[in-house]
């Protein structure tokens, strides 16, 4: 059993569960009180379930699913929604940070969640992420918005429809044609506003940011978190680890989409032509953030082209091969995508937390791709795939 606060192994571990919360965790056997139902997982690989803290559930990961979005209703979108919610749960994947979907897609699907209405993880989101006209995103997901005025009015009514955290584009991507992954796109004063906001009731904001000069701005805004940070330098990464600002990679998602059988599988030309140097970017950049000890944290981009819920593992593989050590890896699958998500009751099996469990068969620890080999996952208390689900 994995104790990720401490990052260790204990040996022979149980936590016992009341309702939706674990009540204690432990070594050898449990002092049991009444007549609790017993889960016997011996020989498994038990964890708090897995945090991505980079999807978007609007996204179905075919190998164009913005162009599947185009044209569909919000209700039809929402379907697309709940589907991939319940794919990322039963893959073990518990909590999802969501930062970018259309309209109010996900914050309605959050609310069914919380309902007991359909299956599905945890919600953290953004709802409608903001851009520039013509930044990141804007051909369907993206709000777009210019301005001091426009954004400090989009951040409110943002809050007032109840998001999570607020998500702004500091630069251009690769998966929105027409825009370089280095230019960079709402300016520092734009950003501003909404860090300022969002900060004055609490929430949390992210940046999509690839290129240097919009890392370097998003952080003299006072963001919370990078999201890519691709072209990241030695001064930006120190200002982030100093600052405790996060970084969510998704190295995962630009290694999938730079393999060669993507433009086979029908991923769009324009991805294929900008994804290469922002992968050589990352190579040097995110290992320096690694040995930097900024906070990283496990986010795949899920949704994106060619890359469902399924490959997770593939972003804690990428994250060792970059340099993390194993049990950090886990840990920012689990207790750092917590942390990104400002939640302190996930990512660990405490007494207090909710009673979000994974128990794999194999050892994570050792290969990343047991993540895959999942055996049970219990969200809030309840078993997913029994008969409640
Ligand atoms: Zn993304």
């Amino acid at each position: 059993m994995l104790d990720t606060r401490a990052g260790q192994v204990i040996d022979r571990g149980y936590i016992l569960v009341e309702g939706e919360r674990i009540q204690e965790m432990g070594e050898g056997d449990p002092v049991t009180r009444g007549d609790p139902e017993v889960l016997d997982l011996r020989g498994r690989f038990l964890m708090p379930g897995l945090v991505n803290a980079h999807v978007h559930l609007v996204w179905d990961g075919s190998a164009d699913p913005d162009a599947r979005i185009r044209g569909l209703s919000p209700t039809c979108v929402a379907m697309v929604v709940a589907a991939q919610a319940r794919r990322h749960l039963v893959a073990g994947i518990t909590t999802v940070r969501d930062v970018g979907s259309l309209m109010d897609t996900v914050l309605s699907l959050r609310w069914a969640v919380n309902e007991g209405l359909w299956p599905g993880p945890n919600i953290i989101t953004s709802g409608a992420p903001l851009t520039m006209t013509g930044g990141h995103m804007h051909p369907v997901v993206a709000w777009e918005v210019d301005g001091e005025q426009d954004i400090l009015k989009a951040v409110r009514s943002l809050i007032k429809a109840g998001v999570d955290l607020i998500k702004v584009m500091a630069t251009g991507g690769v998966y929105t044609p027409g825009e370089e992954p280095g230019s960079a796109q709402m300016t520092a004063g734009e950003m501003s506003v909404a860090v300022r906001e969002a900060h004055r009731k609490g929430i949390p904001v992210a940046a999509h940011a690839e290129g240097l000069q919009g890392i370097k701005e998003a952080l003299e805004a006072g963001v919370d978190a990078i999201e890519h940070g691709n072209y990241a330098g030695e001064e930006a990464l120190k200002t982030m680890r100093e600052r405790g600002v996060f970084l969510v990679p998704t190295a995962s998602w630009f290694l999938r989409a730079s393999r060669e059988d993507a433009v086979e599988l029908g991923i769009p030309g324009y991805v294929r032509e900008k994804v290469q140097e922002v992968v050589d970017a990352q190579r040097q950049s995110l290992p320096e953030a690694i040995r930097k000890g900024v906070r990283i944290a496990v986010g795949t981009d899920a949704g994106a082209p060619l890359h469902p819920p399924e490959n997770y593992h593939m972003e804690v593989t990428a994250l060792r091969e970059m340099g993390m050590d194993p049990m950090e890896s886990l840990r920012a699958a689990t207790l750092v995508g917590a942390m990104v998500c400002n939640r302190e009751d996930i990512g660990r099996l405490e007494p207090g937390c909710l009673a979000d469990v994974l128990a794999i068969d194999g050892n994570p620890l050792e290969r990343p791709g047991d993540l895959l080999r999942v055996h049970t996952v219990m969200k809030s208390g309840r078993l997913v795939g029994g008969d409640s689900w």
